[in-house]
């Protein structure tokens, strides 16, 4: 490559998309990770495209819940007791950001993220060549008590307020639309407009290799090698050294890593999460992403088989995995749905990198001329890839940003 204008660290969902974003605006650009696009985080997910969801997670609200997760009780949660007290800060900071009227607030200033997230998705994916992997038909949250179902009143009227289309239905509604469940849940939501896709690392690989025919480079190199050099930046890579004057930090749970050698240090935490295959049973035909809300699983069809993935567990990001979240909530799956055997005996993991506000940082490195910052994607980052790489297209460019940037800006927690 004659000349490089910026190097992009990190080759998830983030990273490709937001180096096909910038390609599309003629930059030169070189993609950097020490893996192959979409193999991390950006594989191991739940593969819904969340355009739908309004309201972000939130700390238990009661007692109750709280106990259950501190006694270990339900699936939806686990942790590693010793890490408690390294965790306890941010988790204070994401029990102030539960209170409901910052909720909401957040969820406004979210929304035009997640408004445009499909549509971006959908032209990168037509583009790609990756519309194979789209399925349009939504996804379903199931509420097994009165009081969850309840509990959703506020989220409903914002969705509503907000124009997204959220269907209510009883039991036998849900089971219109996915027959193969068994009526163990009272209540369910159905969002029609959110899509899913059957193999999110085929169209990361699919965007990665759409940047490459616009002339952009992926390239294998460790992004902790980044320094200054002249006025920009270099970064070493299996073909060398690459300079350019403007770098975009994209390594998802890995970022605040490269960010202390900066001196920047954000309050990101890492919400873990597991994966299981198992094999379809023709007998139990699954069409679209199913949540147990309650108790805190997802399943979902895959090309490969049906996905089972779990809620969070608050651990170190680099602590061997101990997937005891599967150990309870088989039972209640089994009771839900006719899963099939196990596909695989491996059980993968990934950390969600999470700031405790729910927001993601996308702009400018605070006091880093030319370094750009696209991380914290949080339970969101495949749906929010392309309209991230977007914004930070029209940011890096010039152009007048379709939303006001300040909301994701990273000097709201200096
Ligand atoms: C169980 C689970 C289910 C989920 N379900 C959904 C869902 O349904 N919908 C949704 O929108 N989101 C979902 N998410 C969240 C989503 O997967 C993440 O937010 C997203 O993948 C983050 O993308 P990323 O590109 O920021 O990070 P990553 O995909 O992790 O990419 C970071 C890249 O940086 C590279 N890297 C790290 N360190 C270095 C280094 N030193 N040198 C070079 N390269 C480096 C890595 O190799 C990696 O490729 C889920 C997450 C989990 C764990």
């Amino acid at each position: 490559m004659a000349r490089t204008d910026v190097i992009v660290l990190g080759a998830g969902i983030v990273g490709t998309s937001i180096a096909l974003q910038l390609a599309k605006r003629n930059m030169a650009v070189a993609l950097i990770d020490r893996a192959s696009p979409g193999e991390q985080t950006s594989y191991g997910n739940s593969g819904v495209i969340e355009g739908s969801t309004v309201m972000p997670p939130a700390f238990p609200s009661n007692f109750g819940a709280l106990l259950r997760v501190a006694l270990k009780q339900g699936s939806d949660a686990n942790y590693h007791l010793g890490f408690l007290p390294w965790v306890a800060p941010w988790l204070m900071r994401f029990r102030a950001a539960s209170q409901p009227a910052v909720m909401e607030e957040t969820a406004r200033i979210n929304r035009p993220l997640f408004a445009r997230s499909i549509a971006e998705h959908e032209a990168l994916m037509l583009e790609s060549g990756a519309t194979q992997y789209l399925r349009r038909n939504g996804w379903i949250k199931l509420y097994r008590s009165d009081a969850a179902f309840a509990g959703l009143r506020r989220e409903l009227d914002l969705a509503r307020e907000l124009g997204v289309p959220v269907e209510t239905m009883d039991a036998d509604g849900a089971r219109k639309l996915e027959p193969s469940l068994k009526p163990v849940f009272r209540h369910a939501t159905y969002s029609p407009a959110a899509v899913s896709l059957s193999d999110p690392l085929a169209v990361t690989k699919a965007y990665a290799a759409r940047f490459a025919t616009l002339g952009g480079v992926v390239l294998k190199g460790d992004a902790s090698s980044l320094h200054r050099s002249g006025n920009g930046w270099r970064a070493e890579t299996a073909e060398g050294p690459i300079d350019a004057p403007e770098v975009v930090v994209a390594l998802g749970p890995w970022a605040p890593d490269l960010l202390a050698q900066f001196g920047i240090r954000l309050p990101m935490g890492f919400k873990r999460g597991y994966h299981r295959r198992f094999k379809t049973e023709e007998s139990a035909p699954l069409t679209r992403p199913v949540v147990d809300v309650f108790n805190g699983y997802l399943i979902t069809p895959m090309r490969q088989g049906i996905r089972v993935t779990t809620g969070v567990e608050f651990a170190p990001r680099d602590a061997a995995a101990t997937p005891v979240q599967f150990d309870r909530l088989m039972p209640k799956l089994d009771a839900l749905y006719r899963i099939g055997p196990r596909a695989e005996d491996r059980t993968w993991l990934g950390s969600r990198p999470c700031f405790p506000d729910s927001r993601p940082v996308i702009g400018r490195a605070p006091g880093q001329k030319g370094m750009w910052l696209a991380i914290g994607h949080a339970h969101w980052g495949l749906t929010l890839g392309p309209i991230t790489g977007r914004l930070l297209g029209e940011m890096m460019s010039g152009e007048t940003p379709f939303l006001d940037p300040k909301g994701f800006a990273a000097e709201r927690f200096l």
